[in-house]
C-alpha cells in the first residue's frame, strides 16, 4: 500500500529554530495535516532575518540580511508570490562596487528583495497560524523509545514524535550528540562572524549616488546598504548600515559594542569621502552570519532516532539556502509521514 493509502496519522513535530528555514518547514508540515509547536530562544521570531527596533527608525533597523537575492527559479517563484501576498518587495537600488586601489564605480544593480514592513515578515507570516514558544533555548533532547523530548535549563516541553532542527551547526552541536554522524558533520562547519552598525545621519544625509556597496579587499568593510532607501523604511533621517568584513569581525569579536560602530561610521566618511554627523549610532554582533557546509544534501531526516536538520549552511548560503533546504526537510519528511489530503 502506497503512503497516500494509508490512514493519515497527524504527528506531533517540534521544530526548534524560527528563522526562515525553520518557518518554511513548520508551515509546509502544518499545511500537510500534522501538529507542530515551534521553539525559539529569541523574543520573536526572523533569526537572521530579523529586524531590531528603534524609536527613532520607521519599521525597526535591518541588521541581519540586508536584502534577499535570487539565483534559483523556485526560490524566485516563492518571493513572486510572497510579492503577491504583500509580504516582500522588489527593490533595485543604485548599486557600486569598490575594489582596494580602484574605488568605488557604478555597476548595473541586481533587483533584490526585502520583507515589508520588516525583512521578518515572511517568516512572521508562515508561522502566523503555529503556536511558537518564544525565549525558549531548547538546551538538549531527551530520546526516548516512543517519543522525542525537547528540554530547556528549567523545564522539558511533550512528548514530540519528531524534533527538527532549524539552527546554525554551532548551536545544533548540542542537540545532535545521538546523533553522531549529523554531529561530525555540523562540527565540520566554519562559523563565520560579522559586525554590523547602523547610523542614523543628521540631515541632509549623504550627497553620495549609491544605495548599496560591495567591498573587496577594504580593511573593515565589505557592504554598505542605504537603509533608508528600501521600500517601506523611507524617513527624514538617512540611515546606513554597515557590514564588517569576516577577518575585521574576527579581530574585533570581544570589542566593546559603542567603538565598533564608531570605527565603522569612520569607516563609512573615508569610503564618502565626507564627515559625518550622526544622531544615532548602535552595532549588532552576529556569532553565525553565514555558514556553509561541505556536503550536498539540504537536509536530513533520521526517521529511527526522530530526528530532522535544516537549515542555510545545509542548503546552501544566504536566505535562499535556508529556504531550499526547508522546503527538502518538509518533502523528506511528507513523504515518510504523510499529508491529510494525501497528495
Ligand atoms: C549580517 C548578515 C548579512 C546577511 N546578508 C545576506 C544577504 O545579503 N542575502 C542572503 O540571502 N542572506 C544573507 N544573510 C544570511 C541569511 O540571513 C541567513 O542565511 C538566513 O536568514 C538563515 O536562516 P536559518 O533559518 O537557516 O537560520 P537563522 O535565521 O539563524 O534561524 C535560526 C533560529 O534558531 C534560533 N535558535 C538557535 N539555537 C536555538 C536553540 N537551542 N533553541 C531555540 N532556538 C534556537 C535562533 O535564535 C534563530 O532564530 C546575512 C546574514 C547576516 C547575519
Amino acid at each position: 500500500m502506497s503512503k497516500s493509502q494509508e490512514a493519515f496519522v497527524a504527528r506531533y513535530i517540534a521544530v526548534v529554530g524560527a528563522g526562515l528555514a525553520g518557518a518554511v518547514l513548520a508551515h509546509e508540515l502544518h499545511q500537510a495535516g500534522h501538529r507542530v509547536e515551534v521553539f525559539e530562544k529569541s523574543r520573536g521570531p526572523g533569526g537572521r532575518l530579523s529586524s531590531k527596533r528603534h524609536e527613532s527608525v520607521v519599521a525597526g533597523l535591518d541588521m541581519g540580511a540586508p536584502a534577499l537575492q535570487a539565483e534559483e527559479p523556485g526560490w524566485l517563484a516563492q518571493l513572486e508570490q510572497w510579492q503577491q501576498q504583500g509580504w516582500v518587495q522588489p527593490w533595485l537600488p543604485r548599486q557600486g562596487s569598490w575594489l582596494a586601489g580602484e574605488g568605488v564605480r557604478l555597476i548595473a544593480g541586481q533587483r533584490q528583495w526585502v520583507g515589508v514592513p520588516s525583512m521578518h515578515t515572511p517568516v512572521k507570516a508562515l508561522l502566523a497560524d503555529i503556536p511558537v514558544q518564544r525565549g525558549v533555548r531548547i538546551e538538549k533532547l531527551e530520546a526516548h523509545r516512543q517519543h522525542i523530548t525537547p528540554v530547556d535549563a528549567v523545564r522539558s516541553y511533550g512528548q514530540f514524535d519528531f524534533v527538527a532542527l532549524a539552527v546554525p551547526a554551532p548551536q545544533a552541536e548540542p542537540l545532535l550528540v545521538h546523533s553522531p554522524s549529523l554531529l561530525e558533520f555540523a562540527r565540520q562547519v566554519q562559523p563565520d562572524p560579522c559586525w554590523v552598525s547602523a547610523i542614523q545621519l543628521q540631515q541632509p544625509g549623504l550627497d553620495w549616488p549609491l544605495d548599496w556597496v560591495d567591498l573587496q579587499g577594504h580593511p573593515q568593510l565589505t557592504r554598505v546598504v542605504r537603509h533608508t532607501a528600501k521600500p517601506g523604511r523611507q524617513q527624514e533621517s538617512e540611515v546606513w548600515v554597515l557590514y564588517a568584513n569576516r577577518r575585521w569581525s574576527l579581530e574585533h569579536l570581544q570589542a566593546d559594542k559603542a567603538w565598533v560602530a564608531e570605527q565603522m561610521a569612520q569607516a563609512l566618511a573615508e569610503l564618502v569621502g565626507q564627515s559625518l554627523s550622526w544622531q544615532a549610532l548602535q552595532s549588532h554582533r552576529w556569532l553565525y552570519a553565514r555558514l556553509q557546509a561541505q556536503g550536498s544534501v539540504p537536509a536530513f531526516f533520521d526517521y529511527q532516532r526522530r530526528i530532522a536538520l535544516c537549515a542555510d549552511w545545509l542548503g546552501g548560503t544566504g536566505a535562499q539556502g535556508a529556504w531550499r533546504s526547508g522546503m527538502a526537510c518538509a518533502r523528506s519528511m511528507l513523504a515518510a509521514l504523510g499529508r491529510k489530503d494525501g497528495v
